[in-house]
């Protein structure tokens, strides 16, 4: 059954009363056996739904299980438990660049893709169901194809709480724990997380067949996305360049994205970087608190490459590994490049209108560029947290006269004559704007999030859940839900306390 053609099925009760899900397609599969091959999930032992997103399952029309029965129900079928949801699961393959080398072949090592769902939406697209902590793959490499309980749930959390941010991501259906003992570190046990997406293709999936050798496959793998994804790139001369334009351009204003909320990805590895420029594999990230523009959670990149702020020039460079996949494709390599040249342009831009938005500004004049850089600096200086910062410059009194507010002067204790310059240049550029305090305060109450997922705020979840209680996995969801709002428990905008140990990732997880 193709997915176009599959109507949409609301899922009704079987007969013992669980759910009936609605029926997968598996298009991927007629790729062949050189994009991806079929393997079963290991099913978890004593899987317990942890939680799930009435948001996303919204997305392909299921609504959540209503009662114990129907949570088992869900944790066994997510849990990687035989049944029509697992009965035509795939590892695909793909490759990559891990930390500027060549890694050669990669693929699914702990995912599988069970199939796609039609959209709720009648004429909606299709979103692709993967498990992921699914058990050995045949590129499972070294690895043991599960993923632990802990960064399972960061997974889950932060896919959820970037899809509420407004940003482009991968959305986490629901997450399930078990028995099973899995080595890192320390022992933990392993979870599954179910993931949505339109499509789950890396940049690393055309780097498998353009560097691995198989480059006559290469045109199948962007017609598949063109296809699904970009149809309008079919239209072109050449379609492999004009998908690589429509690549660098959602790159482009993804990563503004998440300077502008300060999230930190951690491993941009060629192989986490989704072709439909959407935020994927959640490991080592971070949310920016105190801001450090070198600052990377990841304990295994210590040359910090991908760190905060080199996150721009590391996607461009990714682009070009891209780029590079694709010339077999392209006419000109020089017009590969151009189109991967746009990017700084591009993301220039894109940055530029999202700091306007976050200090209040309706558009970008002449000359904002340097306002913005001399409040980053001045934040850098001070150590200032990067979420409360732009929460309390919305207080600010345009009237040059007016005393700063002190929540906002706290976050500039360090060195506040630079702050106050800023301040005065500040409140000159206000002069040329038309709103009111209460109308630019408002305004930019509705792009600087109260709540983002702090490391420390996900701690707490995952300790509670290690022992079994999964409240404040749920709790902290509904939270991230709505993260412009301020929320009702005051601690969950506040920095992490002082004696909170920063965020410290490895990989590996
Ligand atoms: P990552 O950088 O974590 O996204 O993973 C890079 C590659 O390693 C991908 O091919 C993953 O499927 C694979 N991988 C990561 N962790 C594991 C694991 N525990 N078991 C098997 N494969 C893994
Ligand atoms: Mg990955």
């Amino acid at each position: 059954m193709s997915a176009a053609s599959a109507l949409y099925q609301s899922p009704v009760s079987g007969p013992r009363g669980e759910p009936a899900w609605p029926p997968l397609a598996q298009p991927f599969a007629d790729l062949g056996a050189e994009f991806s091959l079929p393997v079963a999930p290991s099913p978890l032992p004593d899987p317990a739904l942890v939680a799930w997103s009435e948001d996303a399952a919204g997305l392909v029309g299921l609504t959540g299980p209503r009662n114990a029965r129907e949570e088992q129900a869900w944790a066994l079928a997510f849990g990687g438990h035989p049944g029509p949801l697992t009965a035509a699961s795939r590892a695909t393959v793909y490759a990559g660049h891990q930390f500027g080398n060549w890694a050669g072949r990669l693929g699914d090592g702990r995912a599988l893709l069970l199939g796609e769902w039609p959209d709720a939406e009648v004429g909606g697209s299709t979103w692709e169901v993967q498990l992921k902590g699914s058990g050995p793959t045949p590129f499972s490499r070294m690895g043991d194809g599960w993923a632990v309980l802990r960064s399972s749930i960061r997974e889950f959390l932060c896919s959820e709480a970037m899809a509420a941010l407004g940003v482009p991501t991968t959305r986490a259906l629901c997450l399930v724990a078990s028995s099973r003992p899995v080595r890192r570190e320390r022992i933990e046990t392993a979870a599954m997380v179910t993931r949505l997406s339109p499509s789950f293709i890396r940049f690393g999936h055309f780097e498998h067949f353009s560097y691995g050798g198989r480059t006559e496959l290469l045109p199948r793998m962007v017609q598949w996305v063109i296809e699904r994804h970009a149809p309008h790139c079919a239209q072109e001369p050449q379609p492999a360049l004009e998908l690589l334009r429509w690549a660098v351009a959602r790159t482009a204003e993804l990563i503004a994205h998440w300077q502008a909320v300060g999230f930190i990805h951690g491993v941009m590895n060629t192989d986490n970087m989704s072709i439909l420029g959407l935020t994927i594999d959640y490991g080592p990230f971070a949310f920016l608190d105190a801001y450090d523009p070198l600052h990377t959670p990841n304990t295994t990149d210590s040359g910090g490459r991908y760190a905060f702020a080199r996150q721009p020039a590391v996607a461009h460079w990714n682009l070009l590994a891209l780029a590079q996949a694709l010339l077999p494709l392209i006419d000109r390599p020089e017009s590969a490049l151009e189109v991967v040249e746009t990017f700084r342009p591009h993301y220039v831009r894109a940055m530029q209108r999202r700091l306007a938005a976050k200090i209040g500004l309706e558009r970008v004049e002449p000359g904002d560029g340097e306002l913005f850089q001399q409040l980053l600096d001045s934040m850098a200086a001070n150590r200032s947290d990067w979420t409360r910062t732009f929460r309390e410059l919305a207080e600010l009194p345009a009237a040059p006269t007016a005393p700063l507010p002190p929540a906002l002067a706290a976050q500039f204790q360090e060195q506040p004559e630079s702050f106050a310059a800023w301040v005065d240049r500040y409140r000159a550029r206000l002069l040329e704007e038309r709103r009111s305090d209460a109308e630019r305060a408002q305004a930019m109450d509705a792009v600087n999030p109260a709540v983002v997922l702090r490391h420390h705020l996900a701690q707490q979840a995952i300790l509670r859940a290690e022992d079994g209680d999964y409240s404040e996995v749920r709790r902290l969801l509904e939270v991230l839900r709505r993260p412009y709002a301020a929320p009702e428990r005051a601690a969950d905008a506040l920095p992490p306390p002082q004696d909170s140990p920063p965020a410290a990732l490895s990989c590996s997880s």
